[in-house]
């Protein structure tokens, strides 16, 4: 009685079950709320309901990665930036959403689509055969989780992020900062280095205790951190040296402006493939944002860092993407089955949606027994598959928005607010080529 079944009527199930539908195919799509199960940061049985901020972020599309992601949706006729914009409340260049007529907007017109089934179903495993789109989102039900597990062997599926902070490389200060790896190994030059003082790295320790945290939820208090994702500060509090023989340790490390090894090293290491990422290593942390930026840019060779994602630990399931899935969202050991959504480690509501939309559109084509090539990389839908499908390193991969960092670089040289435009309009013409295809 359908071509796709769906699994998950959030951001991403929302987006893809409207692509095929209205694309001619006839869609299953199972939620578990509305049937007895909840998750725990829903609050209602509505499909596409935002679980915290109201707000789709900035919406300017000449100068911010994620206002261009939402032009580029629009244009691909995307339900969620519809019915976004249907339900704008004022919020300067964002996007922010009445969130209970946003998720009304959305649950009407699935259920009024002709070939969409609504189905209020927990369902429990990894189907084994008929294409399906796995859209279960952050909070994935336990019973499916583990199944998803056992399809893609244990160690690829995460149960709560632990993001270091990401640091852009145009922005590290290489007067005080230097390529080493520890003992020169590897290529001996794999790491960044910053280096510390006593003087320096004491205070450093200090602001981490005192620094300003965000709590944990009630619901995410039992989040089991193990050793070697435990936050920064926690760290901190074991002991003021616990960081120097830790992720701060400097032995093997040759600050070339003293030729010595210094007090203690903030080390950060590639994250993605062009190497416009760096993330910090060993600092996933929940202090707040505004108290990371001002901390992290005391860190020599760090004053003027600016941030692609800041640290944070939330429980969030998600799996390991750039492994397991090929260019066009399919596992690749069983590939019936295609991943949307921030299960697939992007995240943002937004960034969500898009995969959804990208998982609808290639599932179906894939019905229709036709290829689709994949968005330009480009194109701010095609970077944020590849960061997904291949461009983030598989080891450290963890949840990721949209930003130009993942974005092939620009060379011509232009100052900041100049080079942002060169994106999107490279973006803007990369996109109407890929749809006049
Ligand atoms: P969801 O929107 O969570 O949709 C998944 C759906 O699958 C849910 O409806 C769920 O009920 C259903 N489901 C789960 N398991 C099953 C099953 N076994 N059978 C059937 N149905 C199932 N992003 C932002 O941009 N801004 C924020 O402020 C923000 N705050 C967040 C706060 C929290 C607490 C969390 C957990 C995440 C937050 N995010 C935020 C991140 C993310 O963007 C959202 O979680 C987003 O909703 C993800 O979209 P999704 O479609 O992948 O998952």
């Amino acid at each position: 009685d359908h071509d796709i079944h769906i699994i998950g009527g959030g951001l991403a199930g929302s987006e893809a079950a409207w692509q095929l539908a209205n694309a001619g195919l006839r869609v299953r799509l199972s939620e578990m709320r509305g049937s007895g199960s909840m998750t725990p940061a829903h609050q209602s049985d509505r499909l596409a309901e935002l679980v915290c901020s109201n707000s789709f972020r900035s919406d300017d599309a000449e100068s911010n990665a994620v206002g261009l992601l939402h032009a580029e949706m629009r244009a691909l006729n995307s339900l969620i930036m519809r019915e976004g914009d249907k339900a704008r409340v004022p919020a300067g260049s964002a996007l922010a959403v009445d969130r209970d007529g946003f998720a009304d907007g959305v649950t009407a017109a699935l259920e009024a689509h002709p070939n969409i089934m609504l189905v209020r179903e927990k369902v429990e495993a990894v189907p084994d055969s008929g294409a399906t789109i796995i859209a279960t989102g952050p909070l994935t039900a336990p019973e499916l989780a583990e199944s998803i597990g056992a399809s893609t062997g244990a160690d690829s599926l995460a149960f709560f992020d632990a993001i270091a902070p990401i640091v852009y490389h145009d922005s590290i200060d290489f007067d005080i900062a230097w390529f080493q790896s520890r003992w020169n190994k590897g290529d001996g030059k794999d790491y960044i280095n910053c280096p510390m003082d006593k003087e320096q790295y004491l205070a450093f320790h200090q602001a981490l205790l005192d620094g300003e945290k965000t709590e944990f939820r009630e619901w995410e208090k039992d989040t089991p951190y193990f050793e070697g994702c435990m936050p920064i500060e926690v760290m901190a509090e074991r002991g003021v040296d616990t960081l120097r023989y830790g992720p701060m340790k400097p032995v093997g490390l040759d600050d070339p402006r003293t030729g010595r090894w210094p007090y203690a090293v903030v080390q950060l290491r590639q994250d993605n493939a062009s190497g416009s990422l760096w993330n910090i290593v060993g600092f996933q942390t929940k202090l707040k944002y505004a108290e990371q930026v001002r901390l992290f840019r005391t860190i020599p060779g760090l004053e003027n860092a600016e941030f692609a994602r800041l640290g944070g630990l939330h429980r969030n399931t998600f799996i390991r993407s750039p492994e397991l899935l090929d260019p066009t969202l399919r596992l690749k050991v069983r590939p019936h089955i295609r991943f949307a959504g921030q299960i697939t480690g992007c995240e943002g509501y937004i960034e969500s949606a898009a995969v959804g939309l990208l998982a609808g559109r290639f599932a179906a084509a894939e019905f229709r027994g036709e290829s689709m090539t994949p968005p330009p990389v480009t194109t701010a839908l095609g970077a944020l598959l590849g960061h997904i499908t291949g461009g983030a390193e598989a080891d450290s991969y963890q949840p990721m928005n949209i930003n130009f960092g993942l974005f092939p670089p620009i060379e011509q040289r232009a100052k900041k607010a100049e080079r942002k435009k060169l994106y999107t309009a490279r973006a803007r013409e990369a996109l109407s080529d890929w749809m006049a295809l």
